[in-house]
C-alpha cells in the first residue's frame, strides 16, 4: 500500500514523496484514512512507528480549508517535551510546505513574546507543552474555543511527568464538539480513562509491539569493574567502526565528567543533560548532527525526546535503572533500516538491571570482555566463551544498594520542567531505505 491510497491530497502526497518516504507505516495506514474522516482515534504503538506523521498528515488536509482568528488557533497538539514539540513543528513544516498554514510553537524554555505574537495574528495549528499552554492561558492570551481539533501525543509519557491533570483542564477549555486524537505506546489505566472521558466513539488503532527486539541492533554486555568503566569505554571508543556515538549514564555528574575526560583524551565529544538550558542543548545537537563532534554523552532525560538518526553505536556507561531505558537507549541506533551496536558496560554490580532488562526484553544478551591490552572490536573472534545460561552473580548486599538513589534522575526533576519525551526503538517493519 502506498501513500496514495489513504485519501490525501496531491500536494501532501508530493510533500511525503519529497521528504523520501515510500510507503506508510502500518499505524500511518490505519490511523490516516479515519483521521480524515473526522474520527476520535486512539492510535497505540510502540515509539519510532511513524505515529507523528499519522497525525500530521490529515491534519495538513483538514486545516487546508478554513481560515484562523486572532488568539484562536484552530487545532491544537499536545506534546510532553518541548523537544517532541519542536519535532512536530519540523514535520508541519516538512509535509506543510505546499500548504500556507500558520503555526505557533509554545514551549518552556523559550521567550514567551515572540509566541504571543504569533498567536495574537491566529494560527491554525498550535503545538504546546501543557505547563506553558496553561501559562499563557492563565494570562488570557489565548483562547480555545475555536479549537476544534485535539492531539494528545506521547499520552503515556505525560502520564509519566504528571500531566494528565493539566491536560483534562485544557481540554474542558475546547469546544465540546471537536475532534481529538490520542497516541501512545501503551495504555495504562489512567490513559484509558482520559480517553473514555474526552474522546467520542473513537476507532481504536492499535499496532502489535514486534515480538523480539529490533534485529538491526547488535547488543552485547561489555564485562568490567567500577574501577576499569572509563578505561574500557575509551577502548571501545577506538574501535574503528565507531563513528557517530551516544553514551548513556545514569547521572547528571557522570555526564558531565565523562565528557570532560573524553574531551581531554583527544575525542570529540558534546554533552546533553538535564541541566542545561535548551538553546545550549540544541547546539549540542547541532553540532553532532552536523559532524562537528561524534560523540555525545547524555542523561535519559534530555536525550529521550530527540530524534536522532543514523547513530553507529550507542554505549550504556551505566546499566539504566529502568529496563524501559534499556530500550529507549539502544534504540538510538539501529533505525529505519540501518545496523547499529548497543554496548553496555556490566560491572558485577549491575546484575539486578541486568536480569531486568533480559526479563522485559526477552533475550538474553551476549556477553564480551574487552581485552586490557589493546584496542577491541566487537567481533566473533573477541566474544568470551559462555554457558548458555550464564551465572549471575550474587545479588549486591543490601546496604550498598542502599547507596545507590532510588530514583533515576528523570523522575527527580518536577513536571514544570518538563524535559524529556521518547523516541525509541523501530520495528523491523520500517526496514525501507529511509534517506539518512
Ligand atoms: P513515534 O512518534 O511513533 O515514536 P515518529 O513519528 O517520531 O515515531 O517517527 C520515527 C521515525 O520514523 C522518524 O525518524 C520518522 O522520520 C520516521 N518515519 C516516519 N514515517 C515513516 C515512513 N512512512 N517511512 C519511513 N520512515 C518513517
Ligand atoms: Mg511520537
Amino acid at each position: 500500500m502506498s501513500f496514495a491510497d489513504l485519501g490525501l491530497s496531491d500536494e501532501l502526497l508530493k510533500a511525503v514523496s519529497d521528504s523520501g518516504y515510500t510507503e506508510p507505516t502500518p499505524i500511518q495506514r490505519q490511523a490516516i484514512p479515519s483521521v480524515l474522516m473526522g474520527r476520535d482515534l486512539i492510535g497505540i504503538a510502540q515509539t519510532g512507528t511513524g505515529k507523528t506523521a499519522s497525525f500530521v498528515l490529515p491534519m495538513i488536509d483538514i486545516l487546508a480549508h478554513g481560515r484562523s482568528r486572532a488568539r484562536m488557533p484552530r487545532s491544537l497538539i499536545l506534546e510532553p517535551t518541548r523537544e517532541l514539540a519542536a519535532q512536530v513543528a519540523e514535520n508541519f513544516d516538512k509535509y506543510g510546505k505546499y500548504h500556507k498554514l500558520s503555526m505557533a510553537l509554545l514551549i518552556g524554555g523559550v521567550s514567551m513574546g515572540d509566541q504571543v505574537k504569533a498567536l495574537e495574528k491566529g494560527v491554525d495549528v498550535l503545538i504546546a507543552t501543557p505547563g506553558r499552554l496553561m501559562d499563557l492561558f492563565g494570562r488570557g492570551n489565548i483562547l480555545l474555543t475555536g479549537c476544534e481539533l485535539l492531539v494528545i501525543d506521547e499520552a503515556d509519557r505525560m502520564l509519566d511527568m504528571g500531566f494528565i491533570p493539566d491536560i483534562e483542564e485544557i481540554c474542558t477549555k475546547l469546544p465540546k464538539k471537536r475532534q481529538t486524537l490520542l497516541f501512545s505506546a501503551t495504555m495504562p489505566a489512567p490513559i484509558k480513562k482520559l480517553a473514555d472521558k474526552f474522546l467520542t466513539e473513537p476507532k481504536s488503532v492499535e499496532v502489535a509491539r514486534p515480538a523480539s527486539a529490533n534485529l538491526l541492533i547488535e547488543q552485547r554486555l561489555v564485562e568490567t569493574s567500577s574501577r576499569d568503566k572509563r578505561d574500557t569505554l575509551r577502548k571501545l571508543l577506538q574501535a574503528d567502526d565507531v563513528s557517530t556515538a551516544i553514551i548513556f549514564a545514569n547521572r547528571k555528574t557522570t555526564v558531565r565528567d565523562l565528557a570532560t575526560s573524553l574531551k581531554r583524551a583527544g575525542f570529540a565529544v558534546g554533552q546533553i543533560h538535564g541541566d542545561m538550558e535548551q538553546p545550549e542543548r540544541l547546539r549540542e545537537l547541532d553540532r553532532f548532527k552536523s559532524g562537528e563532534i561524534n560523540i555525545l554523552t547524555a542523561s535519559d532525560v534530555a536525550a529521550r525526546g530527540l530524534d536522532i538518526k543514523g547513530v553507529s553505536h550507542v554505549f550504556n556507561y551505566d546499566v539504566p535503572w529502568h529496563p524501559d531505558d534499556y530500550v529507549h537507549r539502544i534504540g538510538r541506533t539501529g533505525r529505519a533500516g540501518a545496523t547499529g551496536k548497543a554496548l553496555t558496560l556490566v560491572t558485577s554490580e549491575d546484575a539486578e538491571a541486568v536480569a531486568n532488562i533480559e526479563k522485559l526484553t526477552g533475550q538474553t544478551i551476549e556477553r564480551i570482555a574487552v581485552q586490557k591490552a589493546s584496542a577491541p572490536k566487537v567481533d566473533e573472534t573477541e566474544r568470551a566463551e559462555r554457558p548458555e545460561r550464564k551465572k549471575r552473580p550474587e545479588r549486591p548486599r543490601r546496604e550498598q544498594r542502599d547507596d545507590r538513589p532510588r530514583q533515576p534522575e528523570r523522575r527527580a526533576s518536577p513536571p514544570e520542567t518538563p524535559d524529556e519525551g521518547w523516541n525509541g526503538p523501530i520495528p523491523a517493519f520500517l526496514d525501507v531505505g529511509v534517506a539518512a
